[in-house]
């Protein structure tokens, strides 16, 4: 397996550096190969900010072993380096670009373009599988939860479900996009892809990691790639799905007052916060378009323009259990 410079034999263990085309940037990688068999590409702070899944990626790569395995694992810990050196919040330092919203990019682009071009043809022309991992940002509180691509091929839809089915968080939302995202392009390309959402505020505690990393144990014994996996890879009881979800930005810069909290239910018409002036008078009351869940929302006092205020799923379905 060659991954940029890295060449990794079957029984080896190798972790180093891609370059990113056209900029010359560097992303750390580690490439853990069995031999034969299928590859499951594993990322994380594609959001520089989301460190849940940054320190569950760390960790993964220095725990799991080629003996462990079957065919090999790919695991970047922090795709937006530069953001996480300078501590934006989650853009890419030198563009200000969300990489979220990029995908596939162009190596002819600004940084962003090239980083998830870099991703696109190293790393997704390897993969059969993917798992992206995120959280709330650092301004934003979240209920974990996982996301699969709605719209993509049947037998890649279905493959993603049941990939997202093993992430123990009792939620999972269908997106309906097929742009922009990490796992919403791979989705459209064949890949069977998901993405964690776990954690928030700009922190990560030892239980979340911990909820991250057995989340893509699980996911990897049910792909048949990880051996030998202690606890059982049994989909989740009771899921709870989300095939719809409205995500709200804000209509006005100003101060935000959230009505709910992440994972509370609310009923059409009820008020989910209200954005107010400096002097405390109501710029914007945000309405529940339908009745559903918070899935995450901003938490600091603060929110822009167009940014993000509110997400919410709607018209909850209960999984049938298997
Ligand atoms: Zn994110």
């Amino acid at each position: 397996m060659n991954i940029g410079n890295l060449e990794v034999k079957a029984g080896e263990k190798q972790s180093g550096f891609i370059k990113v085309d056209g900029c010359g940037y560097e992303m750390p990688v580690t490439v853990i190969c069995a031999g034969e068999g299928k590859t499951a590409l594993i990322t994380a702070g594609v959001h520089n900010a989301e460190y849940v899944g940054i320190q569950a990626a760390i960790e993964l790569a220095r725990e799991i072993t080629p003996e462990q395995i079957e065919g090999t694992v790919i695991i970047v810990p922090l795709v937006n380096v530069s953001g996480f050196v300078r501590r934006t919040a989650s853009m890419v330092y030198e563009d200000g670009k969300n990489l979220n919203r990029e995908f596939p990019g162009a190596v002819n682009g600004t940084v962003a373009d090239q980083i998830c071009h870099t991703v696109v043809s190293k790393l997704f022309s390897k993969a059969d599988f993917y798992v992206d991992l995120h959280s709330g940002d650092c301004y934003e509180d979240l209920r974990s939860y996982a996301y699969y691509v709605g719209p993509a091929e049947a037998g890649v839809r279905e493959k993603s479900f049941q990939m997202a089915r093993r992430v123990k968080a009792g939620c999972l939302v269908e997106s309906q996009c097929t742009t922009g995202g990490a796992y919403n392009y791979a989705s459209t390309i064949g890949i069977p892809s998901i993405l964690i959402e776990r954690g928030g505020r700009g922190l990560w505690s030892r239980e979340e990691v911990d909820q991250d990393k057995e989340d893509v144990k699980r996911i990897l014994a049910f792909l048949g790639i990880l051996k030998d996996y202690v606890e059982e890879p049994e989909p989740v009881k009771e899921t709870l799905l989300f095939q719809d979800a409205v995500y709200e930005n804000a209509p006005e810069t100003g101060c935000w007052y959230p009505a709910f909290k992440p994972g509370d239910f609310f009923k059409k018409d009820d008020v989910l916060g209200s954005v107010r002036d400096y002097f405390g008078n109501t710029l914007h009351v945000c309405r529940a378009k339908d009745d559903g869940m918070i899935l995450y929302q901003v938490a600091s006092l603060n929110v822009l323009k167009d940014g993000p205020m509110v997400a919410y799923g709607i018209q909850p379905k209960k999984v049938a259990d298997e």
